[in-house]
């Protein structure tokens, strides 16, 4: 468990694409060290992003050139978050028990 709330950063940077459409005061990021779905897989059960070890970071505004595909996971994860806000339940978010066939099916659809 290594939750933590945004950085400012990340709070502009999601900005720029989701607006005031989620509520950055309330959103923490943590990391997937159960290796749920493999390591280096995403998940974003119930809102809160769990980053794979692979791609955990302290701020995901603050990248090298050669992360950019990280960050895109970030982002990407966020957009889970804003479905979960917004009504449409994630692949995930429909099962708060992580049965291994969902966590599968969502690395499917992450995997590229
Ligand atoms: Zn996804």
């Amino acid at each position: 468990m290594l939750e933590r709330p945004l950085t400012s950063g990340e709070r502009v940077m999601l900005f720029n694409i989701f607006g005031w459409s989620i509520p950055y005061d309330d959103m923490t990021v943590d990391i997937n060290d159960s290796d749920d779905g493999g390591v280096g897989n995403s998940i974003t059960p119930a809102g809160v992003p769990y980053m794979s070890r692979l791609k955990w970071r302290g701020d995901y505004s603050v990248l090298k050139d050669e992360d950019y595909q990280i960050q895109g996971t970030f982002i990407h994860e966020i957009a889970h978050v804003w479905q979960y806000y917004h009504g449409y339940p994630s692949v995930l978010g429909l099962s708060r028990l992580r049965s291994k066939v969902v966590l599968i099916m969502h690395l499917d659809m992450t995997t590229d």
